[in-house]
């Protein structure tokens, strides 16, 4: 008989990501589906279910070839109840049953995770961790999220909670407000958005954090300024994980750090300035190396693991 394949699905609020692959991570196949946000997103599941089947058929396979299916989904996952929270962009309530749902609609065993705790475990798995057990994943986008793998495992919290990295507070006066209704959180500085932030309070303004980082290349003091205080920030928040975790790697990705070496450099410099010496020792900072692949890795990985323990 044929090796199983694992199934991936990568929710996001304007397409889904679905994949097959091999136990061992290689891609077989991938495509991707509208997120039908209508009816407070309850065509979702469905949808998924419809194309999976398609898909497989077309491959003249059945669910008996499947081994199981990892999803990813936007939004605090309980790892008990199988449900997701927070998910607004979507339309689903919060507690929403997505596990058991996806169950019901493909008859397979279904793991589900956090979106950017899937692509941290996709990066660790298959990308810039190379495999190293202990990797912390920031991704810097228009918000700022994140995902702790220890021991090749998510670090999920009491109720889903835990690797909200963007929400580390790292202003404490007159910090700006954060969507989580705290303020001074990583995400208020070190976002796309947060660039452009720090920028505007210097008196200057640009459309977008791109815009900042080219004026800083062509000398414009606001915007060295906005780009050097967002990689101070950045630094002390990964210091301050590292000293928590003391992972082999923190791996960087997202939109914002295509910025390379403009940010890459400055934020190595804060990172030793941040982190205890015996963690700086074997840390690697590293770029992301997956793209929008990382999620569909991760969720496999997450199936493949699950369904074996
Ligand atoms: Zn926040």
């Amino acid at each position: 008989m044929a090796e199983k394949r694992l199934a991936a699905f990568d929710i996001g609020g304007t397409t889904v990501k679905l994949a097959f692959l091999t136990t061992e991570g290689e891609i077989i196949r991938k495509w991707s589906i509208p997120t039908d946000r209508t009816d407070k997103g309850s065509r979702i599941v469905a949808d998924i279910a419809r194309s999976f089947y398609k898909e497989l058929k077309a491959d003249g396979l059945t669910t008996a070839d499947v081994l199981a299916a990892g999803v990813g989904a936007p939004g605090p996952a309980d790892p008990v109840l199988g449900t997701i929270s927070g998910a607004v962009n979507i339309g689903w309530p919060n507690g929403y049953p997505l596990k058991q749902l996806l169950e019901e609609a493909i008859e397979l065993p279904v793991f589900i995770e956090n979106d950017a705790n899937c692509a941290a475990l996709g990066e660790m798995w298959k990308g810039a961790g190379g495999g190293a057990g202990d990797v912390v994943c920031i991704t810097l986008g228009t918000g700022v999220g994140g995902g702790v793998v220890s021991k090749g495992m998510i670090i999920t919290g009491v109720n889903g909670a835990a690797g909200e990295i963007g929400h580390i507070t790292v202003v404490t006066e007159n910090g700006f407000p954060c969507n989580c209704g705290k303020r001074g959180c990583l995400e208020t500085v070190a976002s796309a958005t947060g660039i452009v932030n720090l920028y505007k309070q210097q008196g200057k303004d640009a459309p977008d954090a791109r815009t900042v980082f080219e004026q800083a290349a062509a000398g414009d003091a606001a915007a060295q300024y906005a780009v050097d205080r967002c990689a101070f920030y950045l630094g002390l928040a990964v210091g301050n994980i590292a000293n928590t975790l003391n992972p082999a790697k923190i791996v960087i990705g997202g939109g914002v750090s295509e910025a390379g070496a403009a940010l890459m450099q400055p934020l190595e410099k804060y990172v030793r300035e941040f982190t205890f010496p015996r963690a700086m020792d074997v840390l690697a900072l590293q770029k992301a190396q997956l793209g929008n692949d990382a999620g569909v890795i991760g969720a496999a990985y997450l199936a493949k693991v699950m369904s074996v323990s």
